[in-house]
């Protein structure tokens, strides 16, 4: 086959796979991969999970789909084990990250609406990325994703990552600012996490709280336990208005929530938003098993310990040549020297290594293993990485 029929929107890897299984993807001849990707920090349980599986085969053998013209058993049972995770008030199911997101930023503008702003503005940080609707995308700080779109700048300010003093700034400026819309660890930006770490976030949120501002997180990627609690912002006395996730929520299906609570909680009405496919009966059972599988495990501090490990190993490993790490969880960035040249390291890991990796902001490996990912998974990781590194690293200090 070939991929003449699809619209070239992505650079794709010469592989394709046929079967995953926990932290493993194989090629149709069954050679393993040990995949530190998870599908973009999606499949958080490891590939088919089967408490999610049987989810996906009961349901979808008993009703897929009905329309929210009518109440659905398991999108309440979804929502209020997801509000509980995740101390929220009540939540929008959509089905992707954009979507949330989109229905996040138009609660900013119904907000400012009935303050009576004319312009509002959402403050949003450097190097973000919060999706690719028109909305999102312009939220979105990566010119290649905006170029030609002609994105509505005009609704957004952009203040450095981390830098709370930039936000005291912005807001002596405009006055018609209402939400701050912001990633608790930056994931496709570098995975950039604030050099006072969540403390970050309480600064925001007393900004917010100052000016009377929506408090608003998108935790799409950090969301469903990758960093070890089951939102990141949990790692802070922070509180948002507005919540969102996707990506860890289904596990592989595609599903998002824009959750509520404070400021935010009575905004949307009937009618004032929606969505066809939002929360079906399938969707919402793939959430509910996966909440199961999250809160009645220890996967959250499997995914802190092995996290932990893999990044001291690799740091500790390549000591002499002054590597460090990122991140929390198993959201990690693993920090090589910036005259390395890293262009090739994707395809080396796989197909020297059979291990499935990104790279990001240039320099950056970015790993996202399964939160449950074994021990000895974990030290073929490392090991695999080791190896694959050392030469370059030693050539760059030759
Ligand atoms: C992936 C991602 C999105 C977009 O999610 P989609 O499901 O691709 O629409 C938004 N925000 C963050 C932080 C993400 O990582």
């Amino acid at each position: 086959m070939s991929a003449t029929y699809l619209m070239p929107t992505y650079n794709r890897q010469p592989i394709s796979f046929t079967r995953g299984a926990g932290s493993w993807l194989y090629t149709a001849n069954d050679t393993p991969y040990l995949d530190a990707l998870t599908g973009i920090a999606v499949c958080g349980l490891g590939h088919c999970h089967p408490k999610v599986t049987e989810a996906i085969q009961q349901q979808a053998a008993t009703l897929v789909h009905t329309s929210n013209l009518f109440g659905i058993d398991w999108q309440e049972r979804a929502g209020e084990a997801l509000c509980t995770a995740a101390q929220m008030d009540s939540v929008f199911f959509a089905n992707s990250g954009a979507e949330a997101n989109e229905a996040a930023l138009k609660l900013a503008r119904l907000y400012a609406h009935n303050k009576g702003l004319k312009r509002p503005k959402v403050i949003v940080m450097e190097q973000s990325f919060h999706g690719r609707t028109l909305l999102t995308v312009s939220a979105t700080a990566n010119p290649k994703a905006r170029e030609g779109f002609f994105t509505l700048d005009e609704d957004f300010i952009r203040v450095p990552f981390g830098d709370i003093e930039a936000v005291k700034t912005a807001a002596q400026n405009h006055k018609d600012i209402c939400a701050i819309f912001v990633e608790p660890i930056q994931g496709e930006g570098g995975l950039n996490t604030a050099y006072n770490g969540f403390t970050y976030l309480e600064e925001l949120q007393a900004e917010c709280d100052t000016h009377g501002w929506l408090f608003m997180l998108d935790e799409v990627q950090t969301g469903n336990g990758r960093t070890g609690k089951y939102f990141a912002y949990q790692q802070s006395n922070a509180r948002p208005d507005v919540l969102t996730t996707a990506k860890g929520l289904g596990n592989g299906f595609p599903v998002g929530a824009c959750m509520v609570r404070g400021h935010a909680k009575d905004l949307f009405g009937a009618g004032s938003h929606g969505s066809t496919y939002g929360g079906t009966p399938l969707a919402s059972r793939v959430v509910h098993s996966v909440y199961e599988v999250l809160s009645n495990s220890d996967i959250m501090e499997n995914s802190v310990r092995e996290g932990q490990f893999i990044r001291d190993s690799i740091t500790s490993e390549l000591q002499q040549y002054g590597i460090s790490s990122r991140g929390a969880g198993t959201m990690m960035g693993i920090v090589l020297p910036e005259t390395m040249d890293c262009s090739q390291l994707v395809d080396l890991a796989r197909d020297e290594a059979q291990l499935i990796i990104n790279v990001t902001g240039g320099h950056i490996i970015r790993l996202l293993p399964p939160l449950n990912i074994s021990r000895n998974e974990s030290e073929q990781v490392v090991e695999r990485l080791v190896k694959l590194l050392t030469p370059a690293l030693q050539g760059l200090h030759r």
